[in-house]
Protein backbone atom coordinates (compact mmCIF):
# COMPACT_ATOMS: atom_id res chain seq x y z
CA UNK A 1 0.00 0.00 0.00
CA UNK A 2 0.59 3.41 -0.74
CA UNK A 3 2.34 5.45 2.38
CA UNK A 4 0.62 8.39 3.77
CA UNK A 5 1.52 11.88 2.41
CA UNK A 6 1.43 14.36 5.05
CA UNK A 7 1.73 18.28 4.22
CA UNK A 8 5.30 18.45 6.06
CA UNK A 9 7.58 16.29 7.21
CA UNK A 10 11.06 16.77 8.40
CA UNK A 11 14.25 14.66 6.75
CA UNK A 12 16.95 13.09 8.87
CA UNK A 13 19.89 11.65 7.21
CA UNK A 14 23.03 9.41 8.34
CA UNK A 15 25.35 12.66 8.78
CA UNK A 16 22.23 14.04 11.29
CA UNK A 17 22.12 10.64 12.90
CA UNK A 18 26.25 10.71 13.46
CA UNK A 19 26.61 14.32 14.58
CA UNK A 20 24.06 13.91 17.52
CA UNK A 21 25.53 10.95 18.45
CA UNK A 22 29.04 12.65 18.71
CA UNK A 23 27.07 15.45 20.53
CA UNK A 24 26.08 12.59 23.00
CA UNK A 25 29.77 11.23 23.37
CA UNK A 26 31.47 14.44 23.84
CA UNK A 27 31.15 16.57 27.22
CA UNK A 28 28.03 18.96 26.99
CA UNK A 29 24.43 17.72 26.65
CA UNK A 30 23.57 21.72 27.20
CA UNK A 31 25.68 24.58 26.67
CA UNK A 32 28.59 23.14 25.25
CA UNK A 33 30.70 24.52 21.71
CA UNK A 34 27.90 23.49 19.10
CA UNK A 35 25.05 26.01 20.52
CA UNK A 36 27.92 28.59 19.26
CA UNK A 37 28.55 26.91 16.49
CA UNK A 38 25.32 26.72 15.33
CA UNK A 39 24.33 30.33 15.88
CA UNK A 40 27.55 31.17 13.88
CA UNK A 41 26.50 29.08 11.00
CA UNK A 42 23.05 30.23 11.30
CA UNK A 43 23.60 33.87 11.18
CA UNK A 44 26.47 33.27 8.37
CA UNK A 45 23.16 31.52 6.09
CA UNK A 46 21.28 34.41 6.80
CA UNK A 47 24.23 37.32 6.72
CA UNK A 48 22.82 38.77 10.12
CA UNK A 49 25.43 39.76 12.47
CA UNK A 50 24.21 38.12 15.85
CA UNK A 51 22.21 34.89 16.11
CA UNK A 52 20.78 33.15 19.54
CA UNK A 53 19.72 29.93 19.54
CA UNK A 54 16.69 29.29 21.81
CA UNK A 55 14.05 26.60 22.77
CA UNK A 56 11.27 27.16 20.40
CA UNK A 57 10.46 29.61 17.97
CA UNK A 58 7.50 30.69 20.36
CA UNK A 59 10.20 31.87 22.97
CA UNK A 60 12.13 33.22 20.06
CA UNK A 61 9.33 35.53 19.77
CA UNK A 62 8.99 36.43 23.68
CA UNK A 63 12.54 36.72 23.97
CA UNK A 64 12.35 39.50 20.80
CA UNK A 65 8.86 41.22 22.80
CA UNK A 66 11.06 41.10 26.26
CA UNK A 67 14.13 43.01 24.59
CA UNK A 68 12.04 45.49 23.09
CA UNK A 69 10.40 46.19 26.39
CA UNK A 70 7.27 45.41 25.73
CA UNK A 71 4.27 46.25 27.94
CA UNK A 72 1.10 46.76 28.91
CA UNK A 73 1.21 50.11 26.96
CA UNK A 74 2.35 48.54 24.33
CA UNK A 75 0.60 48.25 20.82
CA UNK A 76 1.56 46.21 18.24
CA UNK A 77 0.01 45.28 14.51
CA UNK A 78 0.44 41.97 13.30
CA UNK A 79 -1.54 39.54 10.41
CA UNK A 80 -4.27 37.34 11.30
CA UNK A 81 -2.84 34.88 9.06
CA UNK A 82 -0.12 33.65 10.74
CA UNK A 83 0.62 30.76 13.74
CA UNK A 84 -0.79 32.71 16.66
CA UNK A 85 2.93 32.45 18.28
CA UNK A 86 2.88 35.51 16.27
CA UNK A 87 0.83 37.44 18.20
CA UNK A 88 0.56 35.63 21.86
CA UNK A 89 4.24 37.03 22.26
CA UNK A 90 2.65 40.22 22.68
CA UNK A 91 -0.01 39.24 25.15
CA UNK A 92 2.60 37.27 27.32
CA UNK A 93 3.99 40.70 28.26
CA UNK A 94 0.87 41.97 28.48
CA UNK A 95 1.17 44.69 25.01
CA UNK A 96 -1.93 45.03 23.03
CA UNK A 97 -2.23 42.99 19.79
CA UNK A 98 -4.02 45.02 17.00
CA UNK A 99 -4.59 42.67 13.85
CA UNK A 100 -4.51 44.41 10.33
CA UNK A 101 -5.98 42.31 7.03
CA UNK A 102 -3.89 40.80 4.79
CA UNK A 103 -3.17 41.80 1.50
CA UNK A 104 -5.58 39.64 -1.57
CA UNK A 105 -3.04 38.73 -3.28
CA UNK A 106 -0.21 37.93 -1.07
CA UNK A 107 -2.03 36.67 2.01
CA UNK A 108 1.11 39.18 3.62
CA UNK A 109 0.37 42.08 6.00
CA UNK A 110 -1.42 44.47 3.75
CA UNK A 111 1.14 47.80 3.83
CA UNK A 112 -1.03 50.02 2.92
CA UNK A 113 -3.51 49.50 5.47
CA UNK A 114 -0.77 49.68 7.75
CA UNK A 115 0.18 52.97 6.87
CA UNK A 116 -3.48 53.75 7.41
CA UNK A 117 -3.92 52.63 10.78
CA UNK A 118 -0.16 54.25 11.40
CA UNK A 119 -1.68 57.67 10.20
CA UNK A 120 -4.59 57.94 11.52
CA UNK A 121 -3.15 57.78 15.35
CA UNK A 122 -1.15 60.24 16.85
CA UNK A 123 2.71 59.37 16.86
CA UNK A 124 3.76 57.01 19.43
CA UNK A 125 0.64 55.24 19.33
CA UNK A 126 1.70 52.06 17.92
CA UNK A 127 5.20 50.34 19.39
CA UNK A 128 5.91 48.30 16.22
CA UNK A 129 5.20 45.60 13.67
CA UNK A 130 4.98 41.96 13.61
CA UNK A 131 5.12 40.88 9.67
CA UNK A 132 5.09 37.05 8.86
CA UNK A 133 6.90 35.98 5.85
CA UNK A 134 3.74 33.45 5.31
CA UNK A 135 3.99 30.52 3.59
CA UNK A 136 7.83 31.51 2.99
CA UNK A 137 6.93 33.91 0.33
CA UNK A 138 9.19 36.79 1.58
CA UNK A 139 7.72 40.46 3.04
CA UNK A 140 9.36 43.13 1.75
CA UNK A 141 11.22 44.73 4.36
CA UNK A 142 12.40 47.78 2.79
CA UNK A 143 8.82 48.86 2.46
CA UNK A 144 7.80 48.27 5.81
CA UNK A 145 11.01 49.55 7.05
CA UNK A 146 10.42 53.17 5.66
CA UNK A 147 6.88 53.14 6.86
CA UNK A 148 8.56 51.96 10.36
CA UNK A 149 11.23 54.64 10.47
CA UNK A 150 8.47 57.55 9.52
CA UNK A 151 6.25 56.13 12.76
CA UNK A 152 9.38 55.26 14.70
CA UNK A 153 8.38 51.67 15.28
CA UNK A 154 10.69 48.52 16.12
CA UNK A 155 9.57 45.34 13.12
CA UNK A 156 9.90 41.74 14.50
CA UNK A 157 10.10 39.44 11.80
CA UNK A 158 8.61 36.48 11.75
CA UNK A 159 10.91 34.35 9.02
CA UNK A 160 9.61 30.77 10.31
CA UNK A 161 8.42 30.04 6.94
CA UNK A 162 11.65 31.47 5.43
CA UNK A 163 15.29 30.48 6.28
CA UNK A 164 16.99 30.79 2.87
CA UNK A 165 14.11 33.41 1.52
CA UNK A 166 15.05 36.59 0.26
CA UNK A 167 13.81 39.30 -2.07
CA UNK A 168 15.54 42.12 -4.05
CA UNK A 169 15.60 46.05 -2.56
CA UNK A 170 14.86 48.68 -4.69
CA UNK A 171 18.75 48.66 -6.02
CA UNK A 172 18.24 45.24 -7.02
CA UNK A 173 20.13 43.71 -3.89
CA UNK A 174 19.14 40.86 -3.08
CA UNK A 175 17.85 40.74 0.96
CA UNK A 176 18.08 37.66 2.93
CA UNK A 177 14.96 36.93 5.15
CA UNK A 178 16.23 37.52 8.81
CA UNK A 179 19.61 38.97 7.83
CA UNK A 180 18.87 42.27 10.08
CA UNK A 181 18.99 45.31 7.38
CA UNK A 182 15.30 46.44 7.79
CA UNK A 183 14.05 44.28 10.91
CA UNK A 184 15.02 44.76 13.80
CA UNK A 185 14.68 41.38 15.02
CA UNK A 186 13.97 38.07 13.17
CA UNK A 187 12.77 34.89 14.31
CA UNK A 188 12.97 31.06 13.13
CA UNK A 189 11.63 27.66 14.28
CA UNK A 190 13.00 24.52 14.13
CA UNK A 191 9.61 22.58 14.77
CA UNK A 192 9.84 19.60 12.55
CA UNK A 193 7.97 20.77 9.80
CA UNK A 194 9.87 23.50 9.27
CA UNK A 195 12.79 23.80 6.74
CA UNK A 196 15.58 23.11 9.47
CA UNK A 197 14.62 20.36 12.14
CA UNK A 198 15.52 19.98 15.43
CA UNK A 199 12.30 18.70 17.25
CA UNK A 200 12.11 21.93 18.95
CA UNK A 201 14.05 25.01 18.41
CA UNK A 202 14.45 28.31 17.24
CA UNK A 203 17.08 30.75 16.35
CA UNK A 204 16.84 34.64 16.61
CA UNK A 205 19.29 37.01 14.38
CA UNK A 206 19.89 40.64 14.26
CA UNK A 207 22.93 43.65 13.81
CA UNK A 208 21.79 45.28 16.59
CA UNK A 209 24.37 44.49 19.39
CA UNK A 210 22.31 46.20 22.65
CA UNK A 211 19.26 43.72 21.49
CA UNK A 212 21.93 40.59 21.26
CA UNK A 213 22.48 41.37 24.67
CA UNK A 214 19.26 41.68 26.06
CA UNK A 215 18.72 38.24 23.94
CA UNK A 216 20.87 36.34 25.71
CA UNK A 217 20.08 37.49 29.29
CA UNK A 218 17.12 36.77 29.35
CA UNK A 219 17.57 33.45 27.66
CA UNK A 220 19.12 32.16 30.91
CA UNK A 221 16.94 33.82 33.45
CA UNK A 222 18.21 36.99 33.13
CA UNK A 223 21.49 35.84 34.46
CA UNK A 224 25.00 37.24 33.43
CA UNK A 225 28.70 35.92 34.48
CA UNK A 226 30.30 38.55 32.60
CA UNK A 227 32.34 40.90 34.64
CA UNK A 228 31.90 43.53 32.86
CA UNK A 229 28.43 43.85 33.26
CA UNK A 230 27.71 42.82 36.37
CA UNK A 231 27.30 45.56 39.10
CA UNK A 232 29.14 43.95 41.86
CA UNK A 233 31.93 40.75 41.99
CA UNK A 234 32.26 38.35 45.03
CA UNK A 235 34.55 36.56 43.49
CA UNK A 236 34.63 33.46 41.03
CA UNK A 237 31.62 31.85 41.76
CA UNK A 238 29.58 35.32 41.61
CA UNK A 239 27.04 35.82 38.72
CA UNK A 240 24.69 38.14 38.79
CA UNK A 241 20.34 38.23 38.07
CA UNK A 242 19.54 41.70 36.49
CA UNK A 243 16.60 41.11 34.52
CA UNK A 244 13.06 38.29 35.41
CA UNK A 245 14.39 35.89 32.40
CA UNK A 246 13.53 32.63 31.56
CA UNK A 247 15.16 29.39 30.72
CA UNK A 248 14.93 29.10 26.96
CA UNK A 249 17.91 27.56 26.17
CA UNK A 250 18.32 25.11 23.88
CA UNK A 251 20.89 21.89 23.94
CA UNK A 252 23.87 21.12 22.36
CA UNK A 253 22.57 17.99 21.23
CA UNK A 254 19.39 19.58 19.68
CA UNK A 255 22.26 22.27 17.93
CA UNK A 256 24.15 19.53 16.26
CA UNK A 257 21.17 18.19 14.61
CA UNK A 258 20.34 21.93 13.46
CA UNK A 259 24.05 22.68 12.52
CA UNK A 260 23.77 18.88 10.39
CA UNK A 261 20.78 19.78 8.98
CA UNK A 262 21.70 23.41 8.09
CA UNK A 263 24.64 21.74 5.63
CA UNK A 264 21.45 20.22 3.81
CA UNK A 265 19.40 23.51 3.60
CA UNK A 266 20.27 25.01 -0.24
CA UNK A 267 19.53 21.63 -0.99
CA UNK A 268 16.02 21.62 0.50
CA UNK A 269 15.14 24.49 -0.78
CA UNK A 270 16.01 24.00 -4.38
CA UNK A 271 13.81 20.83 -4.06
CA UNK A 272 11.15 22.68 -2.54
CA UNK A 273 11.11 25.41 -5.63
CA UNK A 274 11.51 22.82 -8.47
CA UNK A 275 8.12 21.16 -6.18
CA UNK A 276 6.00 24.22 -6.65
CA UNK A 277 7.32 24.34 -9.83
CA UNK A 278 5.83 21.24 -10.80
CA UNK A 279 2.52 22.49 -8.79
CA UNK A 280 2.64 25.50 -11.11
CA UNK A 281 3.05 23.89 -14.20
CA UNK A 282 -0.04 21.31 -13.49
CA UNK A 283 -2.27 23.68 -11.93
CA UNK A 284 -1.67 26.95 -14.33
CA UNK A 285 -4.64 26.10 -16.47
CA UNK A 286 -6.89 24.51 -13.95
CA UNK A 287 -10.53 26.39 -13.91
CA UNK A 288 -11.26 26.79 -10.17
CA UNK A 289 -7.49 26.78 -8.74
CA UNK A 290 -6.13 29.35 -7.68
CA UNK A 291 -2.64 30.17 -6.03
CA UNK A 292 -1.07 32.63 -3.83
CA UNK A 293 1.10 35.12 -5.53
CA UNK A 294 4.76 35.94 -4.53
CA UNK A 295 5.32 38.81 -3.56
CA UNK A 296 7.88 39.20 -6.00
CA UNK A 297 5.42 38.44 -8.83
CA UNK A 298 2.85 41.35 -7.10
CA UNK A 299 4.93 43.75 -7.65
CA UNK A 300 5.61 42.86 -10.81
CA UNK A 301 8.75 41.02 -10.58
CA UNK A 302 9.68 38.00 -12.97
CA UNK A 303 12.05 36.56 -10.54
CA UNK A 304 10.17 35.23 -7.61
CA UNK A 305 13.23 32.76 -6.44
CA UNK A 306 13.44 34.28 -3.32
CA UNK A 307 10.10 32.15 -1.78
CA UNK A 308 11.58 29.60 0.75
CA UNK A 309 8.09 27.39 -0.46
CA UNK A 310 7.66 26.43 3.90
CA UNK A 311 3.72 25.40 2.05
CA UNK A 312 2.28 25.53 -1.60
CA UNK A 313 -1.10 26.49 -1.03
CA UNK A 314 -3.97 26.55 -3.27
CA UNK A 315 -7.04 28.15 -3.21
CA UNK A 316 -10.45 26.35 -4.23
CA UNK A 317 -14.11 27.40 -3.25
CA UNK A 318 -14.83 23.40 -1.82
CA UNK A 319 -12.11 23.45 -0.03
CA UNK A 320 -13.82 21.20 2.69
CA UNK A 321 -14.46 18.69 -0.62
CA UNK A 322 -10.77 18.46 -1.33
CA UNK A 323 -9.37 18.14 1.84
CA UNK A 324 -11.97 14.75 2.45
CA UNK A 325 -10.95 13.88 -1.24
CA UNK A 326 -7.23 13.82 -0.94
CA UNK A 327 -7.76 12.39 2.80
CA UNK A 328 -9.72 9.72 1.78
CA UNK A 329 -6.19 8.76 -0.79
CA UNK A 330 -4.01 9.32 2.36
CA UNK A 331 -3.19 12.77 1.57
CA UNK A 332 -2.60 14.98 4.51
CA UNK A 333 -3.31 18.21 3.07
CA UNK A 334 -3.45 21.47 5.82
CA UNK A 335 -5.14 24.44 6.12
CA UNK A 336 -2.65 28.16 7.22
CA UNK A 337 -4.37 29.65 9.20
CA UNK A 338 -7.14 29.75 10.51
CA UNK A 339 -7.45 33.65 11.25
CA UNK A 340 -6.29 34.19 14.76
CA UNK A 341 -8.73 36.90 15.74
CA UNK A 342 -11.37 34.18 15.32
CA UNK A 343 -9.82 32.57 17.94
CA UNK A 344 -11.83 32.56 21.11
CA UNK A 345 -8.94 33.80 23.08
CA UNK A 346 -8.86 36.98 20.79
CA UNK A 347 -12.46 37.02 20.31
CA UNK A 348 -12.81 37.52 24.20
CA UNK A 349 -10.17 40.43 23.76
CA UNK A 350 -13.07 41.87 20.99
CA UNK A 351 -12.71 40.52 17.71
CA UNK A 352 -14.69 38.75 16.13
CA UNK A 353 -15.45 37.20 12.80
CA UNK A 354 -15.80 39.86 10.06
CA UNK A 355 -13.16 42.01 10.87
CA UNK A 356 -10.63 41.09 8.84
CA UNK A 357 -12.99 40.14 5.70
CA UNK A 358 -10.12 39.53 3.22
CA UNK A 359 -7.73 36.65 5.76
CA UNK A 360 -11.54 35.13 5.93
CA UNK A 361 -12.31 34.70 2.41
CA UNK A 362 -9.23 33.05 1.95
CA UNK A 363 -9.39 31.01 5.33
CA UNK A 364 -12.60 29.32 3.27
CA UNK A 365 -10.63 28.68 0.54
CA UNK A 366 -6.72 27.93 0.76
CA UNK A 367 -5.33 24.58 1.48
CA UNK A 368 -1.57 23.40 1.71
CA UNK A 369 -0.47 20.84 -0.46
CA UNK A 370 2.23 18.17 0.43
CA UNK A 371 5.63 20.18 0.11
CA UNK A 372 9.15 18.94 1.69
CA UNK A 373 12.66 17.77 0.09
CA UNK A 374 11.72 14.32 0.56
CA UNK A 375 8.31 14.14 -1.60
CA UNK A 376 8.66 11.95 -4.28
CA UNK A 377 7.89 12.98 -8.54
CA UNK A 378 5.65 9.52 -7.82
CA UNK A 379 4.30 10.73 -5.32
CA UNK A 380 3.81 14.57 -6.28
CA UNK A 381 2.24 13.53 -9.12
CA UNK A 382 -0.47 10.85 -7.57
CA UNK A 383 -1.17 14.23 -5.28
CA UNK A 384 -1.66 16.62 -8.61
CA UNK A 385 -3.72 13.86 -9.95
CA UNK A 386 -6.10 13.57 -6.90
CA UNK A 387 -6.25 17.24 -6.75
CA UNK A 388 -7.64 17.46 -10.38
CA UNK A 389 -9.67 14.46 -10.13
CA UNK A 390 -11.28 16.36 -7.24
CA UNK A 391 -11.90 19.88 -9.15
CA UNK A 392 -12.72 18.47 -12.54
CA UNK A 393 -15.48 15.95 -11.30
CA UNK A 394 -16.12 17.10 -7.91
CA UNK A 395 -15.11 13.61 -6.44
C1 LIG B 1 6.18 27.44 13.78
C2 LIG B 1 5.87 28.87 13.88
C3 LIG B 1 6.06 29.60 15.08
C4 LIG B 1 6.38 28.97 16.38
O1 LIG B 1 7.47 28.15 16.38
P1 LIG B 1 7.60 26.97 17.47
O2 LIG B 1 9.00 26.52 17.28
O3 LIG B 1 6.61 25.93 17.10
O4 LIG B 1 7.35 27.54 18.80
C5 LIG B 1 5.82 30.96 15.05
N1 LIG B 1 5.43 31.59 13.94
C6 LIG B 1 5.22 30.93 12.79
C7 LIG B 1 4.78 31.68 11.58
C8 LIG B 1 5.42 29.55 12.73
O5 LIG B 1 5.19 28.89 11.60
Amino acid sequence: MRKAIPYGKQHISEADIAAVVATLQADFLTQGPTVAAFEAAFANYVGAKYAVAVANGTAALHLCALALNVNQQTRVITTPITFVASANCIRYCGGEIVFADVDPNTILLDTNLVRQMLESKPAGYYAGLIPVDFGGNPVNLQELRELADQHNLWIIEDACHAPGGFFYDSDGTKQMCGNGNFADLSIFSFHPVKHIATGEGGMITTNNEALYNKLLLYRTHGITKDPELMQENHGPWYMEMQELGYNYRIPDILCALGLSQLQRAEEGLTRRKAIARTYDQAFKDVAGLGVVQTEAAALGAADDTGHAYHLYIIRVQNRQGLYEHLRRHQIYAQVHYIPAHTMPYYRNLGYKPGDFPVAEKYYSECLSLPMYPTLTEEEQLFVIEKVKEFVFNGR
